[in-house]
């Protein structure tokens, strides 16, 4: 099969293609029609199919493969590795789901998932789905004011919280961010479950609210839960993701199209086959993890590695000896994760046979060429793939297709468009398409194919201002600048909005902006990204003071309590690099804060057209704060 002639029928002859596409995932009654796009941008994949996205993961492959490797959760923070087969799985999901049934959680009802990467996280994500509720994972590095703002909006039934993660073997305990983020919370859900792994002992318990996995698996264990059967759209889970506004957007999966979507992605792009087995270095708490750590590999009946610990611990050779030991096909990792592993030693890259490992793929921000050049040198034998999307199209926008024909790898561009996407690249004033080789904005005519999200979380006219309104056609903007080559290659080239991505996390800056404002101090903040040379980007503050610090000393200080309310607030993804006291924001005359010129002398560029500037002492002080040195970081 050719790339070309794939990726062609699936925009000329959709209902044709994705039609073959479905019947790799088993439907419990087939769908009557394969596309409704009568009311666009909203559009309806497999309308009238009944399927269960838990059954496609789990129990369809009990009766062929119900001894294979179905889950591997290895975690070098607590020592322990599990190894469930597909039956084992299965056991494990319905003693879970009989838990939810006896919490009375049922179909729609929302559940947040607040777990770090243990397998009980996995076992929760298809207990939801299996009895037809809509889970919401919150990345476990989130804290108490992020993870309210996502129960405010879910309005969840159930909250499934662990006692506690562990980052380089010291323990985070979840309970007190949990405690802080329901007292703030005005929807707060009625029970608590906690799995308990002993990590944080004695953490307390709210009578009447919390309960505990253990003590009600025991109760309900061995009950049978039937899988519900779900009209194809109706929502199976929601990822919160951050957009220009301080307050983040829920996205909205579908069941069916998600499915399908997996099933090809499986084995088009990541080339894996039932009984492989793949490894994403992801978090649950993120797109890639849902997609590739969970249903993907699941659904595709190969085997799903999942990893708590850093990629240094016990040493850099960690992900590696797991890729020998579990024979590893296909990886999944971000630039980041391999940005720190080029700072060890490189012989960790020979230490374990790699013979199996046919592909690593790197998503979630800009791969730099050193760093591609490093790890394909590194690992020889493996080919390294650049792949593209957003939690909003929840599997790759860009990418190639070894499963369908390998392409030529173009270093710096993550690739070609996958199937469904009908990419064009246009101009940003007059949204008509611009010719190879000149920038524009990365947009998707629609209908987005099956996988994508299909509405924000109770609010349709969020999804139709924040994706489909930037143009006079009705299209889906990337927010993400893009060239196309001659061959059809696109390269991204950042983002067109305020959002910056810090190593391979989306955050928004207006959200770190609010959380440096609540402090007391704090008149006025601009948050913006700059370049790392680990993280890619990491956020910076520049902050007025209501009133002036008395002296140095006590700039510092305020300056310092800025980073820690980000972090304690929103996280430590979120928590600023450095901070620097001004007394002024540049603005441009009608007030609007001139962030890319103050990108650009952060990172030390040209500031660009200045011809609006307000007040020039606003600029040459920032020159001056940043020549002297940040008062925190
Ligand atoms: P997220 O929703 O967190 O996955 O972030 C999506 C954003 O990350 C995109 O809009 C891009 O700005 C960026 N991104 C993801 N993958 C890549 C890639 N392969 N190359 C360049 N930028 C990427």
């Amino acid at each position: 099969m050719r790339y070309d002639d794939f990726h062609r029928r699936s925009i000329e002859d959709p209902e044709g293609f994705w039609g073959e596409q479905a019947q790799a995932i088993h439907w419990h009654k087939a769908p009557e029609r394969i596309l409704d796009d009568s009311k666009p941008p909203f559009r309806k994949w497999f309308v009238g199919g009944l399927t269960n996205l838990c059954y496609n993961a789990v129990d369809r492959h009990l009766e062929t493969g119900g001894d294979r490797l179905a889950l591997v959760a290895i975690s070098t923070e607590t020592g322990e590795t599990r190894e469930l087969s597909y039956r084992q799985l299965h056991r494990e999901v319905v003693d879970f789901a009989a838990v939810l049934v006896a919490l009375g959680v049922g179909r729609g009802d929302r559940v947040v998932i607040y777990m770090p990467n243990m397998a009980e996280a996995v076992f929760a994500m298809l207990a939801c789905a299996r009895i037809g509720a809509v889970h919401s994972v919150v990345f476990g590095g989130f804290a108490a004011h992020n993870l309210a703002l996502r129960i405010d909006d879910a309005k969840p039934a159930l909250l499934i919280a662990a006692d506690a993660g562990s980052r380089g073997g010291k323990v985070i305990p979840y309970k007190p961010l949990v405690d802080a983020a329901l007292a703030q919370a005005t929807s707060p859900p009625p029970r608590v479950l906690i799995v308990d792994r002993g990590l944080a002992p004695g953490g307390s318990r709210v009578e009447g609210r919390d309960v505990d996995y253990a003590t009600l698996r025991a109760a309900h264990a061995g009950t049978d839960v039937p899988v519900a059967w779900l009209e194809s759209n109706e929502p199976s889970y929601l990822l919160y993701t951050s957009g220009t506004t301080g307050k983040p957007k829920g996205v909205q999966r579908d069941v069916g199209g998600y499915a399908v979507a997996m099933a090809l992605s499986m084995w088009a792009i990541y080339d894996v086959r039932p009984g492989q087995a793949m490894f994403s270095t992801s978090d649950v708490g993120w797109a890639v993890g849902h997609s590739y750590n969970v249903y993907g590999p699941l659904i595709a009946g190969a085997t799903a590695i999942l990893y708590e610990g850093l990629p240094t611990a016990p040493d850099a050779g960690i992900w590696w000896k797991i890729c020998a030991d579990y024979g590893v096909r296909t990886m999944f990792s971000s630039p980041t994760a391999i940005r720190v592993l080029k700072k060890q030693d490189p012989k960790f890259l020979r230490q374990y046979d790699l013979s199996a490992l046919r592909y690593l793929f790197l998503a979630g921000e800009p791969l730099d060429e050193p760093t591609a050049s490093w790890i394909n040198t590194g690992l020889g034998g493996t080919t390294i793939i650049d792949n593209y999307w957003q939690t909003e199209t929840g599997w790759p926008v860009l990418a190639l297709m070894p499963g369908v024909e390998m392409k030529p790898v173009k270093f710096g561009s993550p690739g070609l468009p996958m199937p469904g996407y009908d990419l064009r690249v246009i101009d940003e004033a007059t949204g008509e398409r611009v010719p190879p080789g000149t920038k524009g904005v990365l947009v998707i005519q629609p209908p987005l194919p099956p996988g994508c999200m299909t509405t924000v979380w109770n609010d349709d006219a969020r999804f139709v201002s924040s994706y489909f309104s930037h143009f006079k056609a009705l299209v889906y903007s990337s927010l993400d600048w893009a060239i196309q080559d001659e061959d059809g290659y696109t390269f991204i080239l950042g983002r067109t909005d305020d959002v910056i991505n810090v190593a391979g996390h989306r955050l928004g800056t207006r959200e770190i902006e609010e959380s440096v404002a609540s402090h007391p101090a704090v008149a006025e903040a601009a948050v913006i990204g700059v370049a790392d040379e680990i993280k890619g980007q990491v956020p910076i503050v520049f902050a007025t003071l209501k009133q002036a610090a008395s002296d140095a000393q006590a700039q510092h200080a305020t300056a310092g309590e800025m980073m820690r309310t980000v972090a304690d607030q929103l996280g430590a993804v979120a928590r600023p690099a450095r901070v620097y006291v001004v007394s002024a924001l540049p603005k441009t005359r009608s007030g609007k804060l001139l962030r890319r010129s103050l990108q650009a002398l952060a990172e030390s560029r040209d500031p660009g057209d200045l011809s609006t500037l307000d007040d020039p002492n606003a600029l040459e002080e920032v020159r001056r704060v940043l020549a002297r040195g940040a008062d925190a970081g």
